[in-house]
């Protein structure tokens, strides 16, 4: 037995014109989860800007979104720079007209190394892009809607290392765990103008699309829905219903909320049976290896 299996992909949650006439902007919305997300976005009737580096990744979002018969822009972003921000914003506003009144928070890095092989550099590359850029994202949002009298909601994408830590990712959970605190903050201090701040943590996602730096973490992704209490991984289209949820009207009262999708994984704990301890940077070795000698079998 398992948890029973969502609805199908392209099943209808919210009404058709949820956000009719609202533009979200997804960072890192041509891949992954981020696609996901944008897509049921457009199902309930928004306007969609998908916001990365690579215009690879940008084509592939827009063209998911405008098969749907949605608009879509692509805009290039870095999260790490201010001022490519404002240049992104503005360009969206001007190709679909009104404000950005939706911003997902969801580009991410990330690698696997232990900490103490981890230079100053990978470090600050993690950190920069998921806790600076969703900072550097939200606080232009807010300017733009308080300057103009306007509500929005943002929703920043977390992980459940938040609360536990994260062992060979210590730079990517210190920078979620910072994301978690971050939307009760914002959450508190923009209420007043109108402006929502969630945060959702998804589990394990292995949506097929993502970009090839987070598919190359090779040892970093745990094996399926037999590690899971769900006995099943998250579908992609599950955690676009929770995002446009959490997002929408319907959820007019609901902010400062980190709300976790996982299948009950995090709070998975054996008592007295928990699996022997593995020197976490012999496990990495051991796993790398492992992997290494079952590809170079498979050659
Ligand atoms: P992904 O495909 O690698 O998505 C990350 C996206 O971020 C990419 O589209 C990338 O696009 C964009 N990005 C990276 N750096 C950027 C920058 N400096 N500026 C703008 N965009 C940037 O991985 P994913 O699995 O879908 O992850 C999506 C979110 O879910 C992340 O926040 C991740 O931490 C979270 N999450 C995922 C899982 C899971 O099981 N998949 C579990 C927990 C949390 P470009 O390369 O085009 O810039």
């Amino acid at each position: 037995m398992a948890l029973e299996a969502p609805p199908a992909l392209g099943t209808r949650m919210l009404p058709a014109d949820t956000f009719k006439g609202r533009t979200v902007y997804v960072t890192g919305g041509g891949t992954g989860l981020g696609k996901a997300m944008a897509i049921e976005f457009a199902r309930a009737g928004a306007n969609v800007a998908i916001a990365s580096r690579d215009a690879d990744h940008r084509a592939k979002g827009v063209e998911a979104i405008e098969a749907l018969g949605a608009r879509a822009v692509g805009t290039a972003v870095d999260v790490r720079s201010p001022e490519s921000i404002v240049k992104s914003f503005n360009e969206v506003e001007d190709a679909l007209g009104g404000s950005i009144s939706i911003l997902i928070n969801n580009a991410a890095g990330n690698f696997a190394a232990p900490a103490e092989r981890m230079s100053a550099n990978a470090w600050n590359a993690v950190i920069n892009i998921v806790l600076n850029g969703t900072f550097y994202c939200s606080s232009e949002f807010a300017r733009r809607l308080i300057d103009r009298k306007e509500g929005g909601a943002i929703l920043n994408i977390g992980a459940t290392y938040s609360w536990t830590g994260g062992p060979v990712a210590a730079h990517s959970a210190a920078a979620k765990a910072g994301v978690t605190n971050l939307t009760q903050t914002l959450a508190v201090e923009w209420a007043p103008d109108n402006i929502r701040v969630n945060c959702l943590a998804p589990g394990l996602f292995p949506a097929k699309d993502r970009s090839e730096q987070i598919m190359s973490m090779k040892g970093g992704e745990a094996r399926g829905g037999e590690t899971i209490p769900a006995g099943r991984v998250g579908e992609a289209h599950e955690l676009g219903w929770a995002a446009t949820y959490m997002c929408s009207p319907f959820a007019a009262y609901l902010t400062g909320h980190t709300l976790v999708l996982d299948g009950a994984n995090w709070l998975r704990r054996y008592g007295f049976g928990m699996p022997e301890f593995e020197v976490v940077r012999d496990r990495f070795d051991r796993l790398r290896a492992e992997a290494a000698a079952q590809e170079k079998a498979g050659e």
